[in-house]
């Protein structure tokens, strides 16, 4: 009998495991159009199911990329990109060569300096010992960049197959179906959503006679933002339109709270402006650092959402790690979340977040 493959995710259909990847109803099966059970609620219920697969079974399904000739397209999400850069992409991609393109340029302010971020994002790649042979940006969504990113993979590919590798929720299908859009004008080919863990399987798209662009599966990293939330959190903190900077002058001895998500202590230093870029969605207050703890214990899940209260009881640990920042305009960023902005000028800042998911500094982008 001849295998047949989720037109939605990829996965090999199945009729008998309804926990588990690919399963789809019997009489669903002769349809024009085959979608697993999972696939076929989220595409018509705007709903996301759990399905049972191990992030072994992920890392084994990428890497038999390791083993065929191809170019690796590494798709990032700008707004996460601790939590979206692949530690294992030169274990995963073997000798093969690698763009890296960050995801979702249409969220970052226009004045943002796209130089700046491609220098940030070179350092963070080669700090993990990953070789890129380009760096590109691209809004998935509005179709920027898709363009010049086409011509560069075809610069790159030679005469190779085209993996697209990613973590979920990067924007994988999105970029993906924009591809089909413009090559057969068939809107939403491959699922879409809000939810990480959503793209299973491969999915193999024809660029020629002989070559294949190959959508791998979502690889779930488990320190991501993304999945310490609930579904309607998510929505909160997940922006989706241009971010709109927040300014707030602090004096030392104050702090501020990104929801109940992260915190950001002013612990020392001359007054100056904290420019937030968060989510619009998500609320900030401030509030003075000997009131923090206080705050953060009482009001979490309430005051301080998201969380809301359905997650607050799954979170891990908040913990703290200091900055001292030189003279210069510096980013802290949240993974997944977002950063803050500061002059500078000496500064001594705590930030805190779950355990596990690592705050950095870099250069101001803006
Ligand atoms: P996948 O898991 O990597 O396949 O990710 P999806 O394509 O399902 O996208 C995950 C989420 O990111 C969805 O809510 C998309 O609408 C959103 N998304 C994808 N690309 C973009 C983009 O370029 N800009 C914005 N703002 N959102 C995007």
């Amino acid at each position: 009998m001849e295998q047949l493959i989720c037109q939605g995710c990829g996965a090999e259909i199945q009729t008998s495991e309804e926990s588990e990847v690919g399963y789809a109803p019997p009489s669903s099966l002769n349809k024009e159009i085959v979608l697993c059970k999972r696939c076929f609620r989220l595409k018509h219920y705007n709903e996301i199911q759990d399905v049972n697969i191990s992030d072994d079974d992920f890392l084994q399904m990428v890497s038999s990329i390791r083993d065929t000739d191809g170019l690796i397209v590494h798709l990032i999400d700008i707004f996460d990109v601790d939590g979206t850069l692949l530690k294992s992409l030169p274990r995963i991609t073997g000798a093969n060569p690698i763009l890296l393109v960050g995801n979702k340029l249409d969220l970052l302010p226009k004045s943002t300096n796209v130089n700046k971020l491609k220098n940030w994002l070179q350092r963070e790649a080669s700090q993990l010992g990953i070789k890129v042979k380009d760096i590109a940006f691209i809004s998935s969504k509005k179709g920027t960049g898709i363009d010049s990113l086409k011509q560069l993979i075809e610069t790159y590919r030679g005469k190779k197959d085209v993996f697209i590798v990613g973590t979920t929720n990067v924007g994988k299908s999105t970029f993906i179906n924009k591809l089909i859009e413009q090559s057969t004008g068939e809107a939403n080919a491959i699922t879409t959503s809000y939810f990480p863990g959503t793209t299973l399987g491969f999915i193999e798209i024809p660029l020629d006679e002989r070559n294949v662009l190959v959508d791998t599966p979502g690889i779930v990293n488990k320190q991501q933002m993304a999945h310490y939330v609930s579904d309607k959190d998510l929505k909160t903190i997940t922006p989706n339109k241009e971010i709109k900077a927040r300014v707030y002058q602090l004096q030392d001895q104050q702090t501020l709270f990104i929801g109940g998500l992260a915190r950001l202590d002013f612990l020392k230093g001359e007054k100056q402006s904290f420019v937030c870029y968060f989510s619009n969605e998500l609320s900030i207050h401030r509030t003075k650092l000997e009131k923090a703890d206080a705050l953060y214990e009482d009001h979490l899940g309430a005051l301080l959402s998201p969380p809301d209260s359905e997650s607050v009881n799954n979170l891990p640990e908040f913990v703290g790690k200091t900055f001292k920042l030189n003279d210069e305009k510096t980013d802290i960023v949240f993974p997944g979340l977002g950063w803050i902005s500061v002059q500078g000028k000496g500064a001594t800042v705590q930030a805190h977040t779950w355990k596990g998911i690592s705050i950095t500094v870099r250069k101001s982008l803006i």
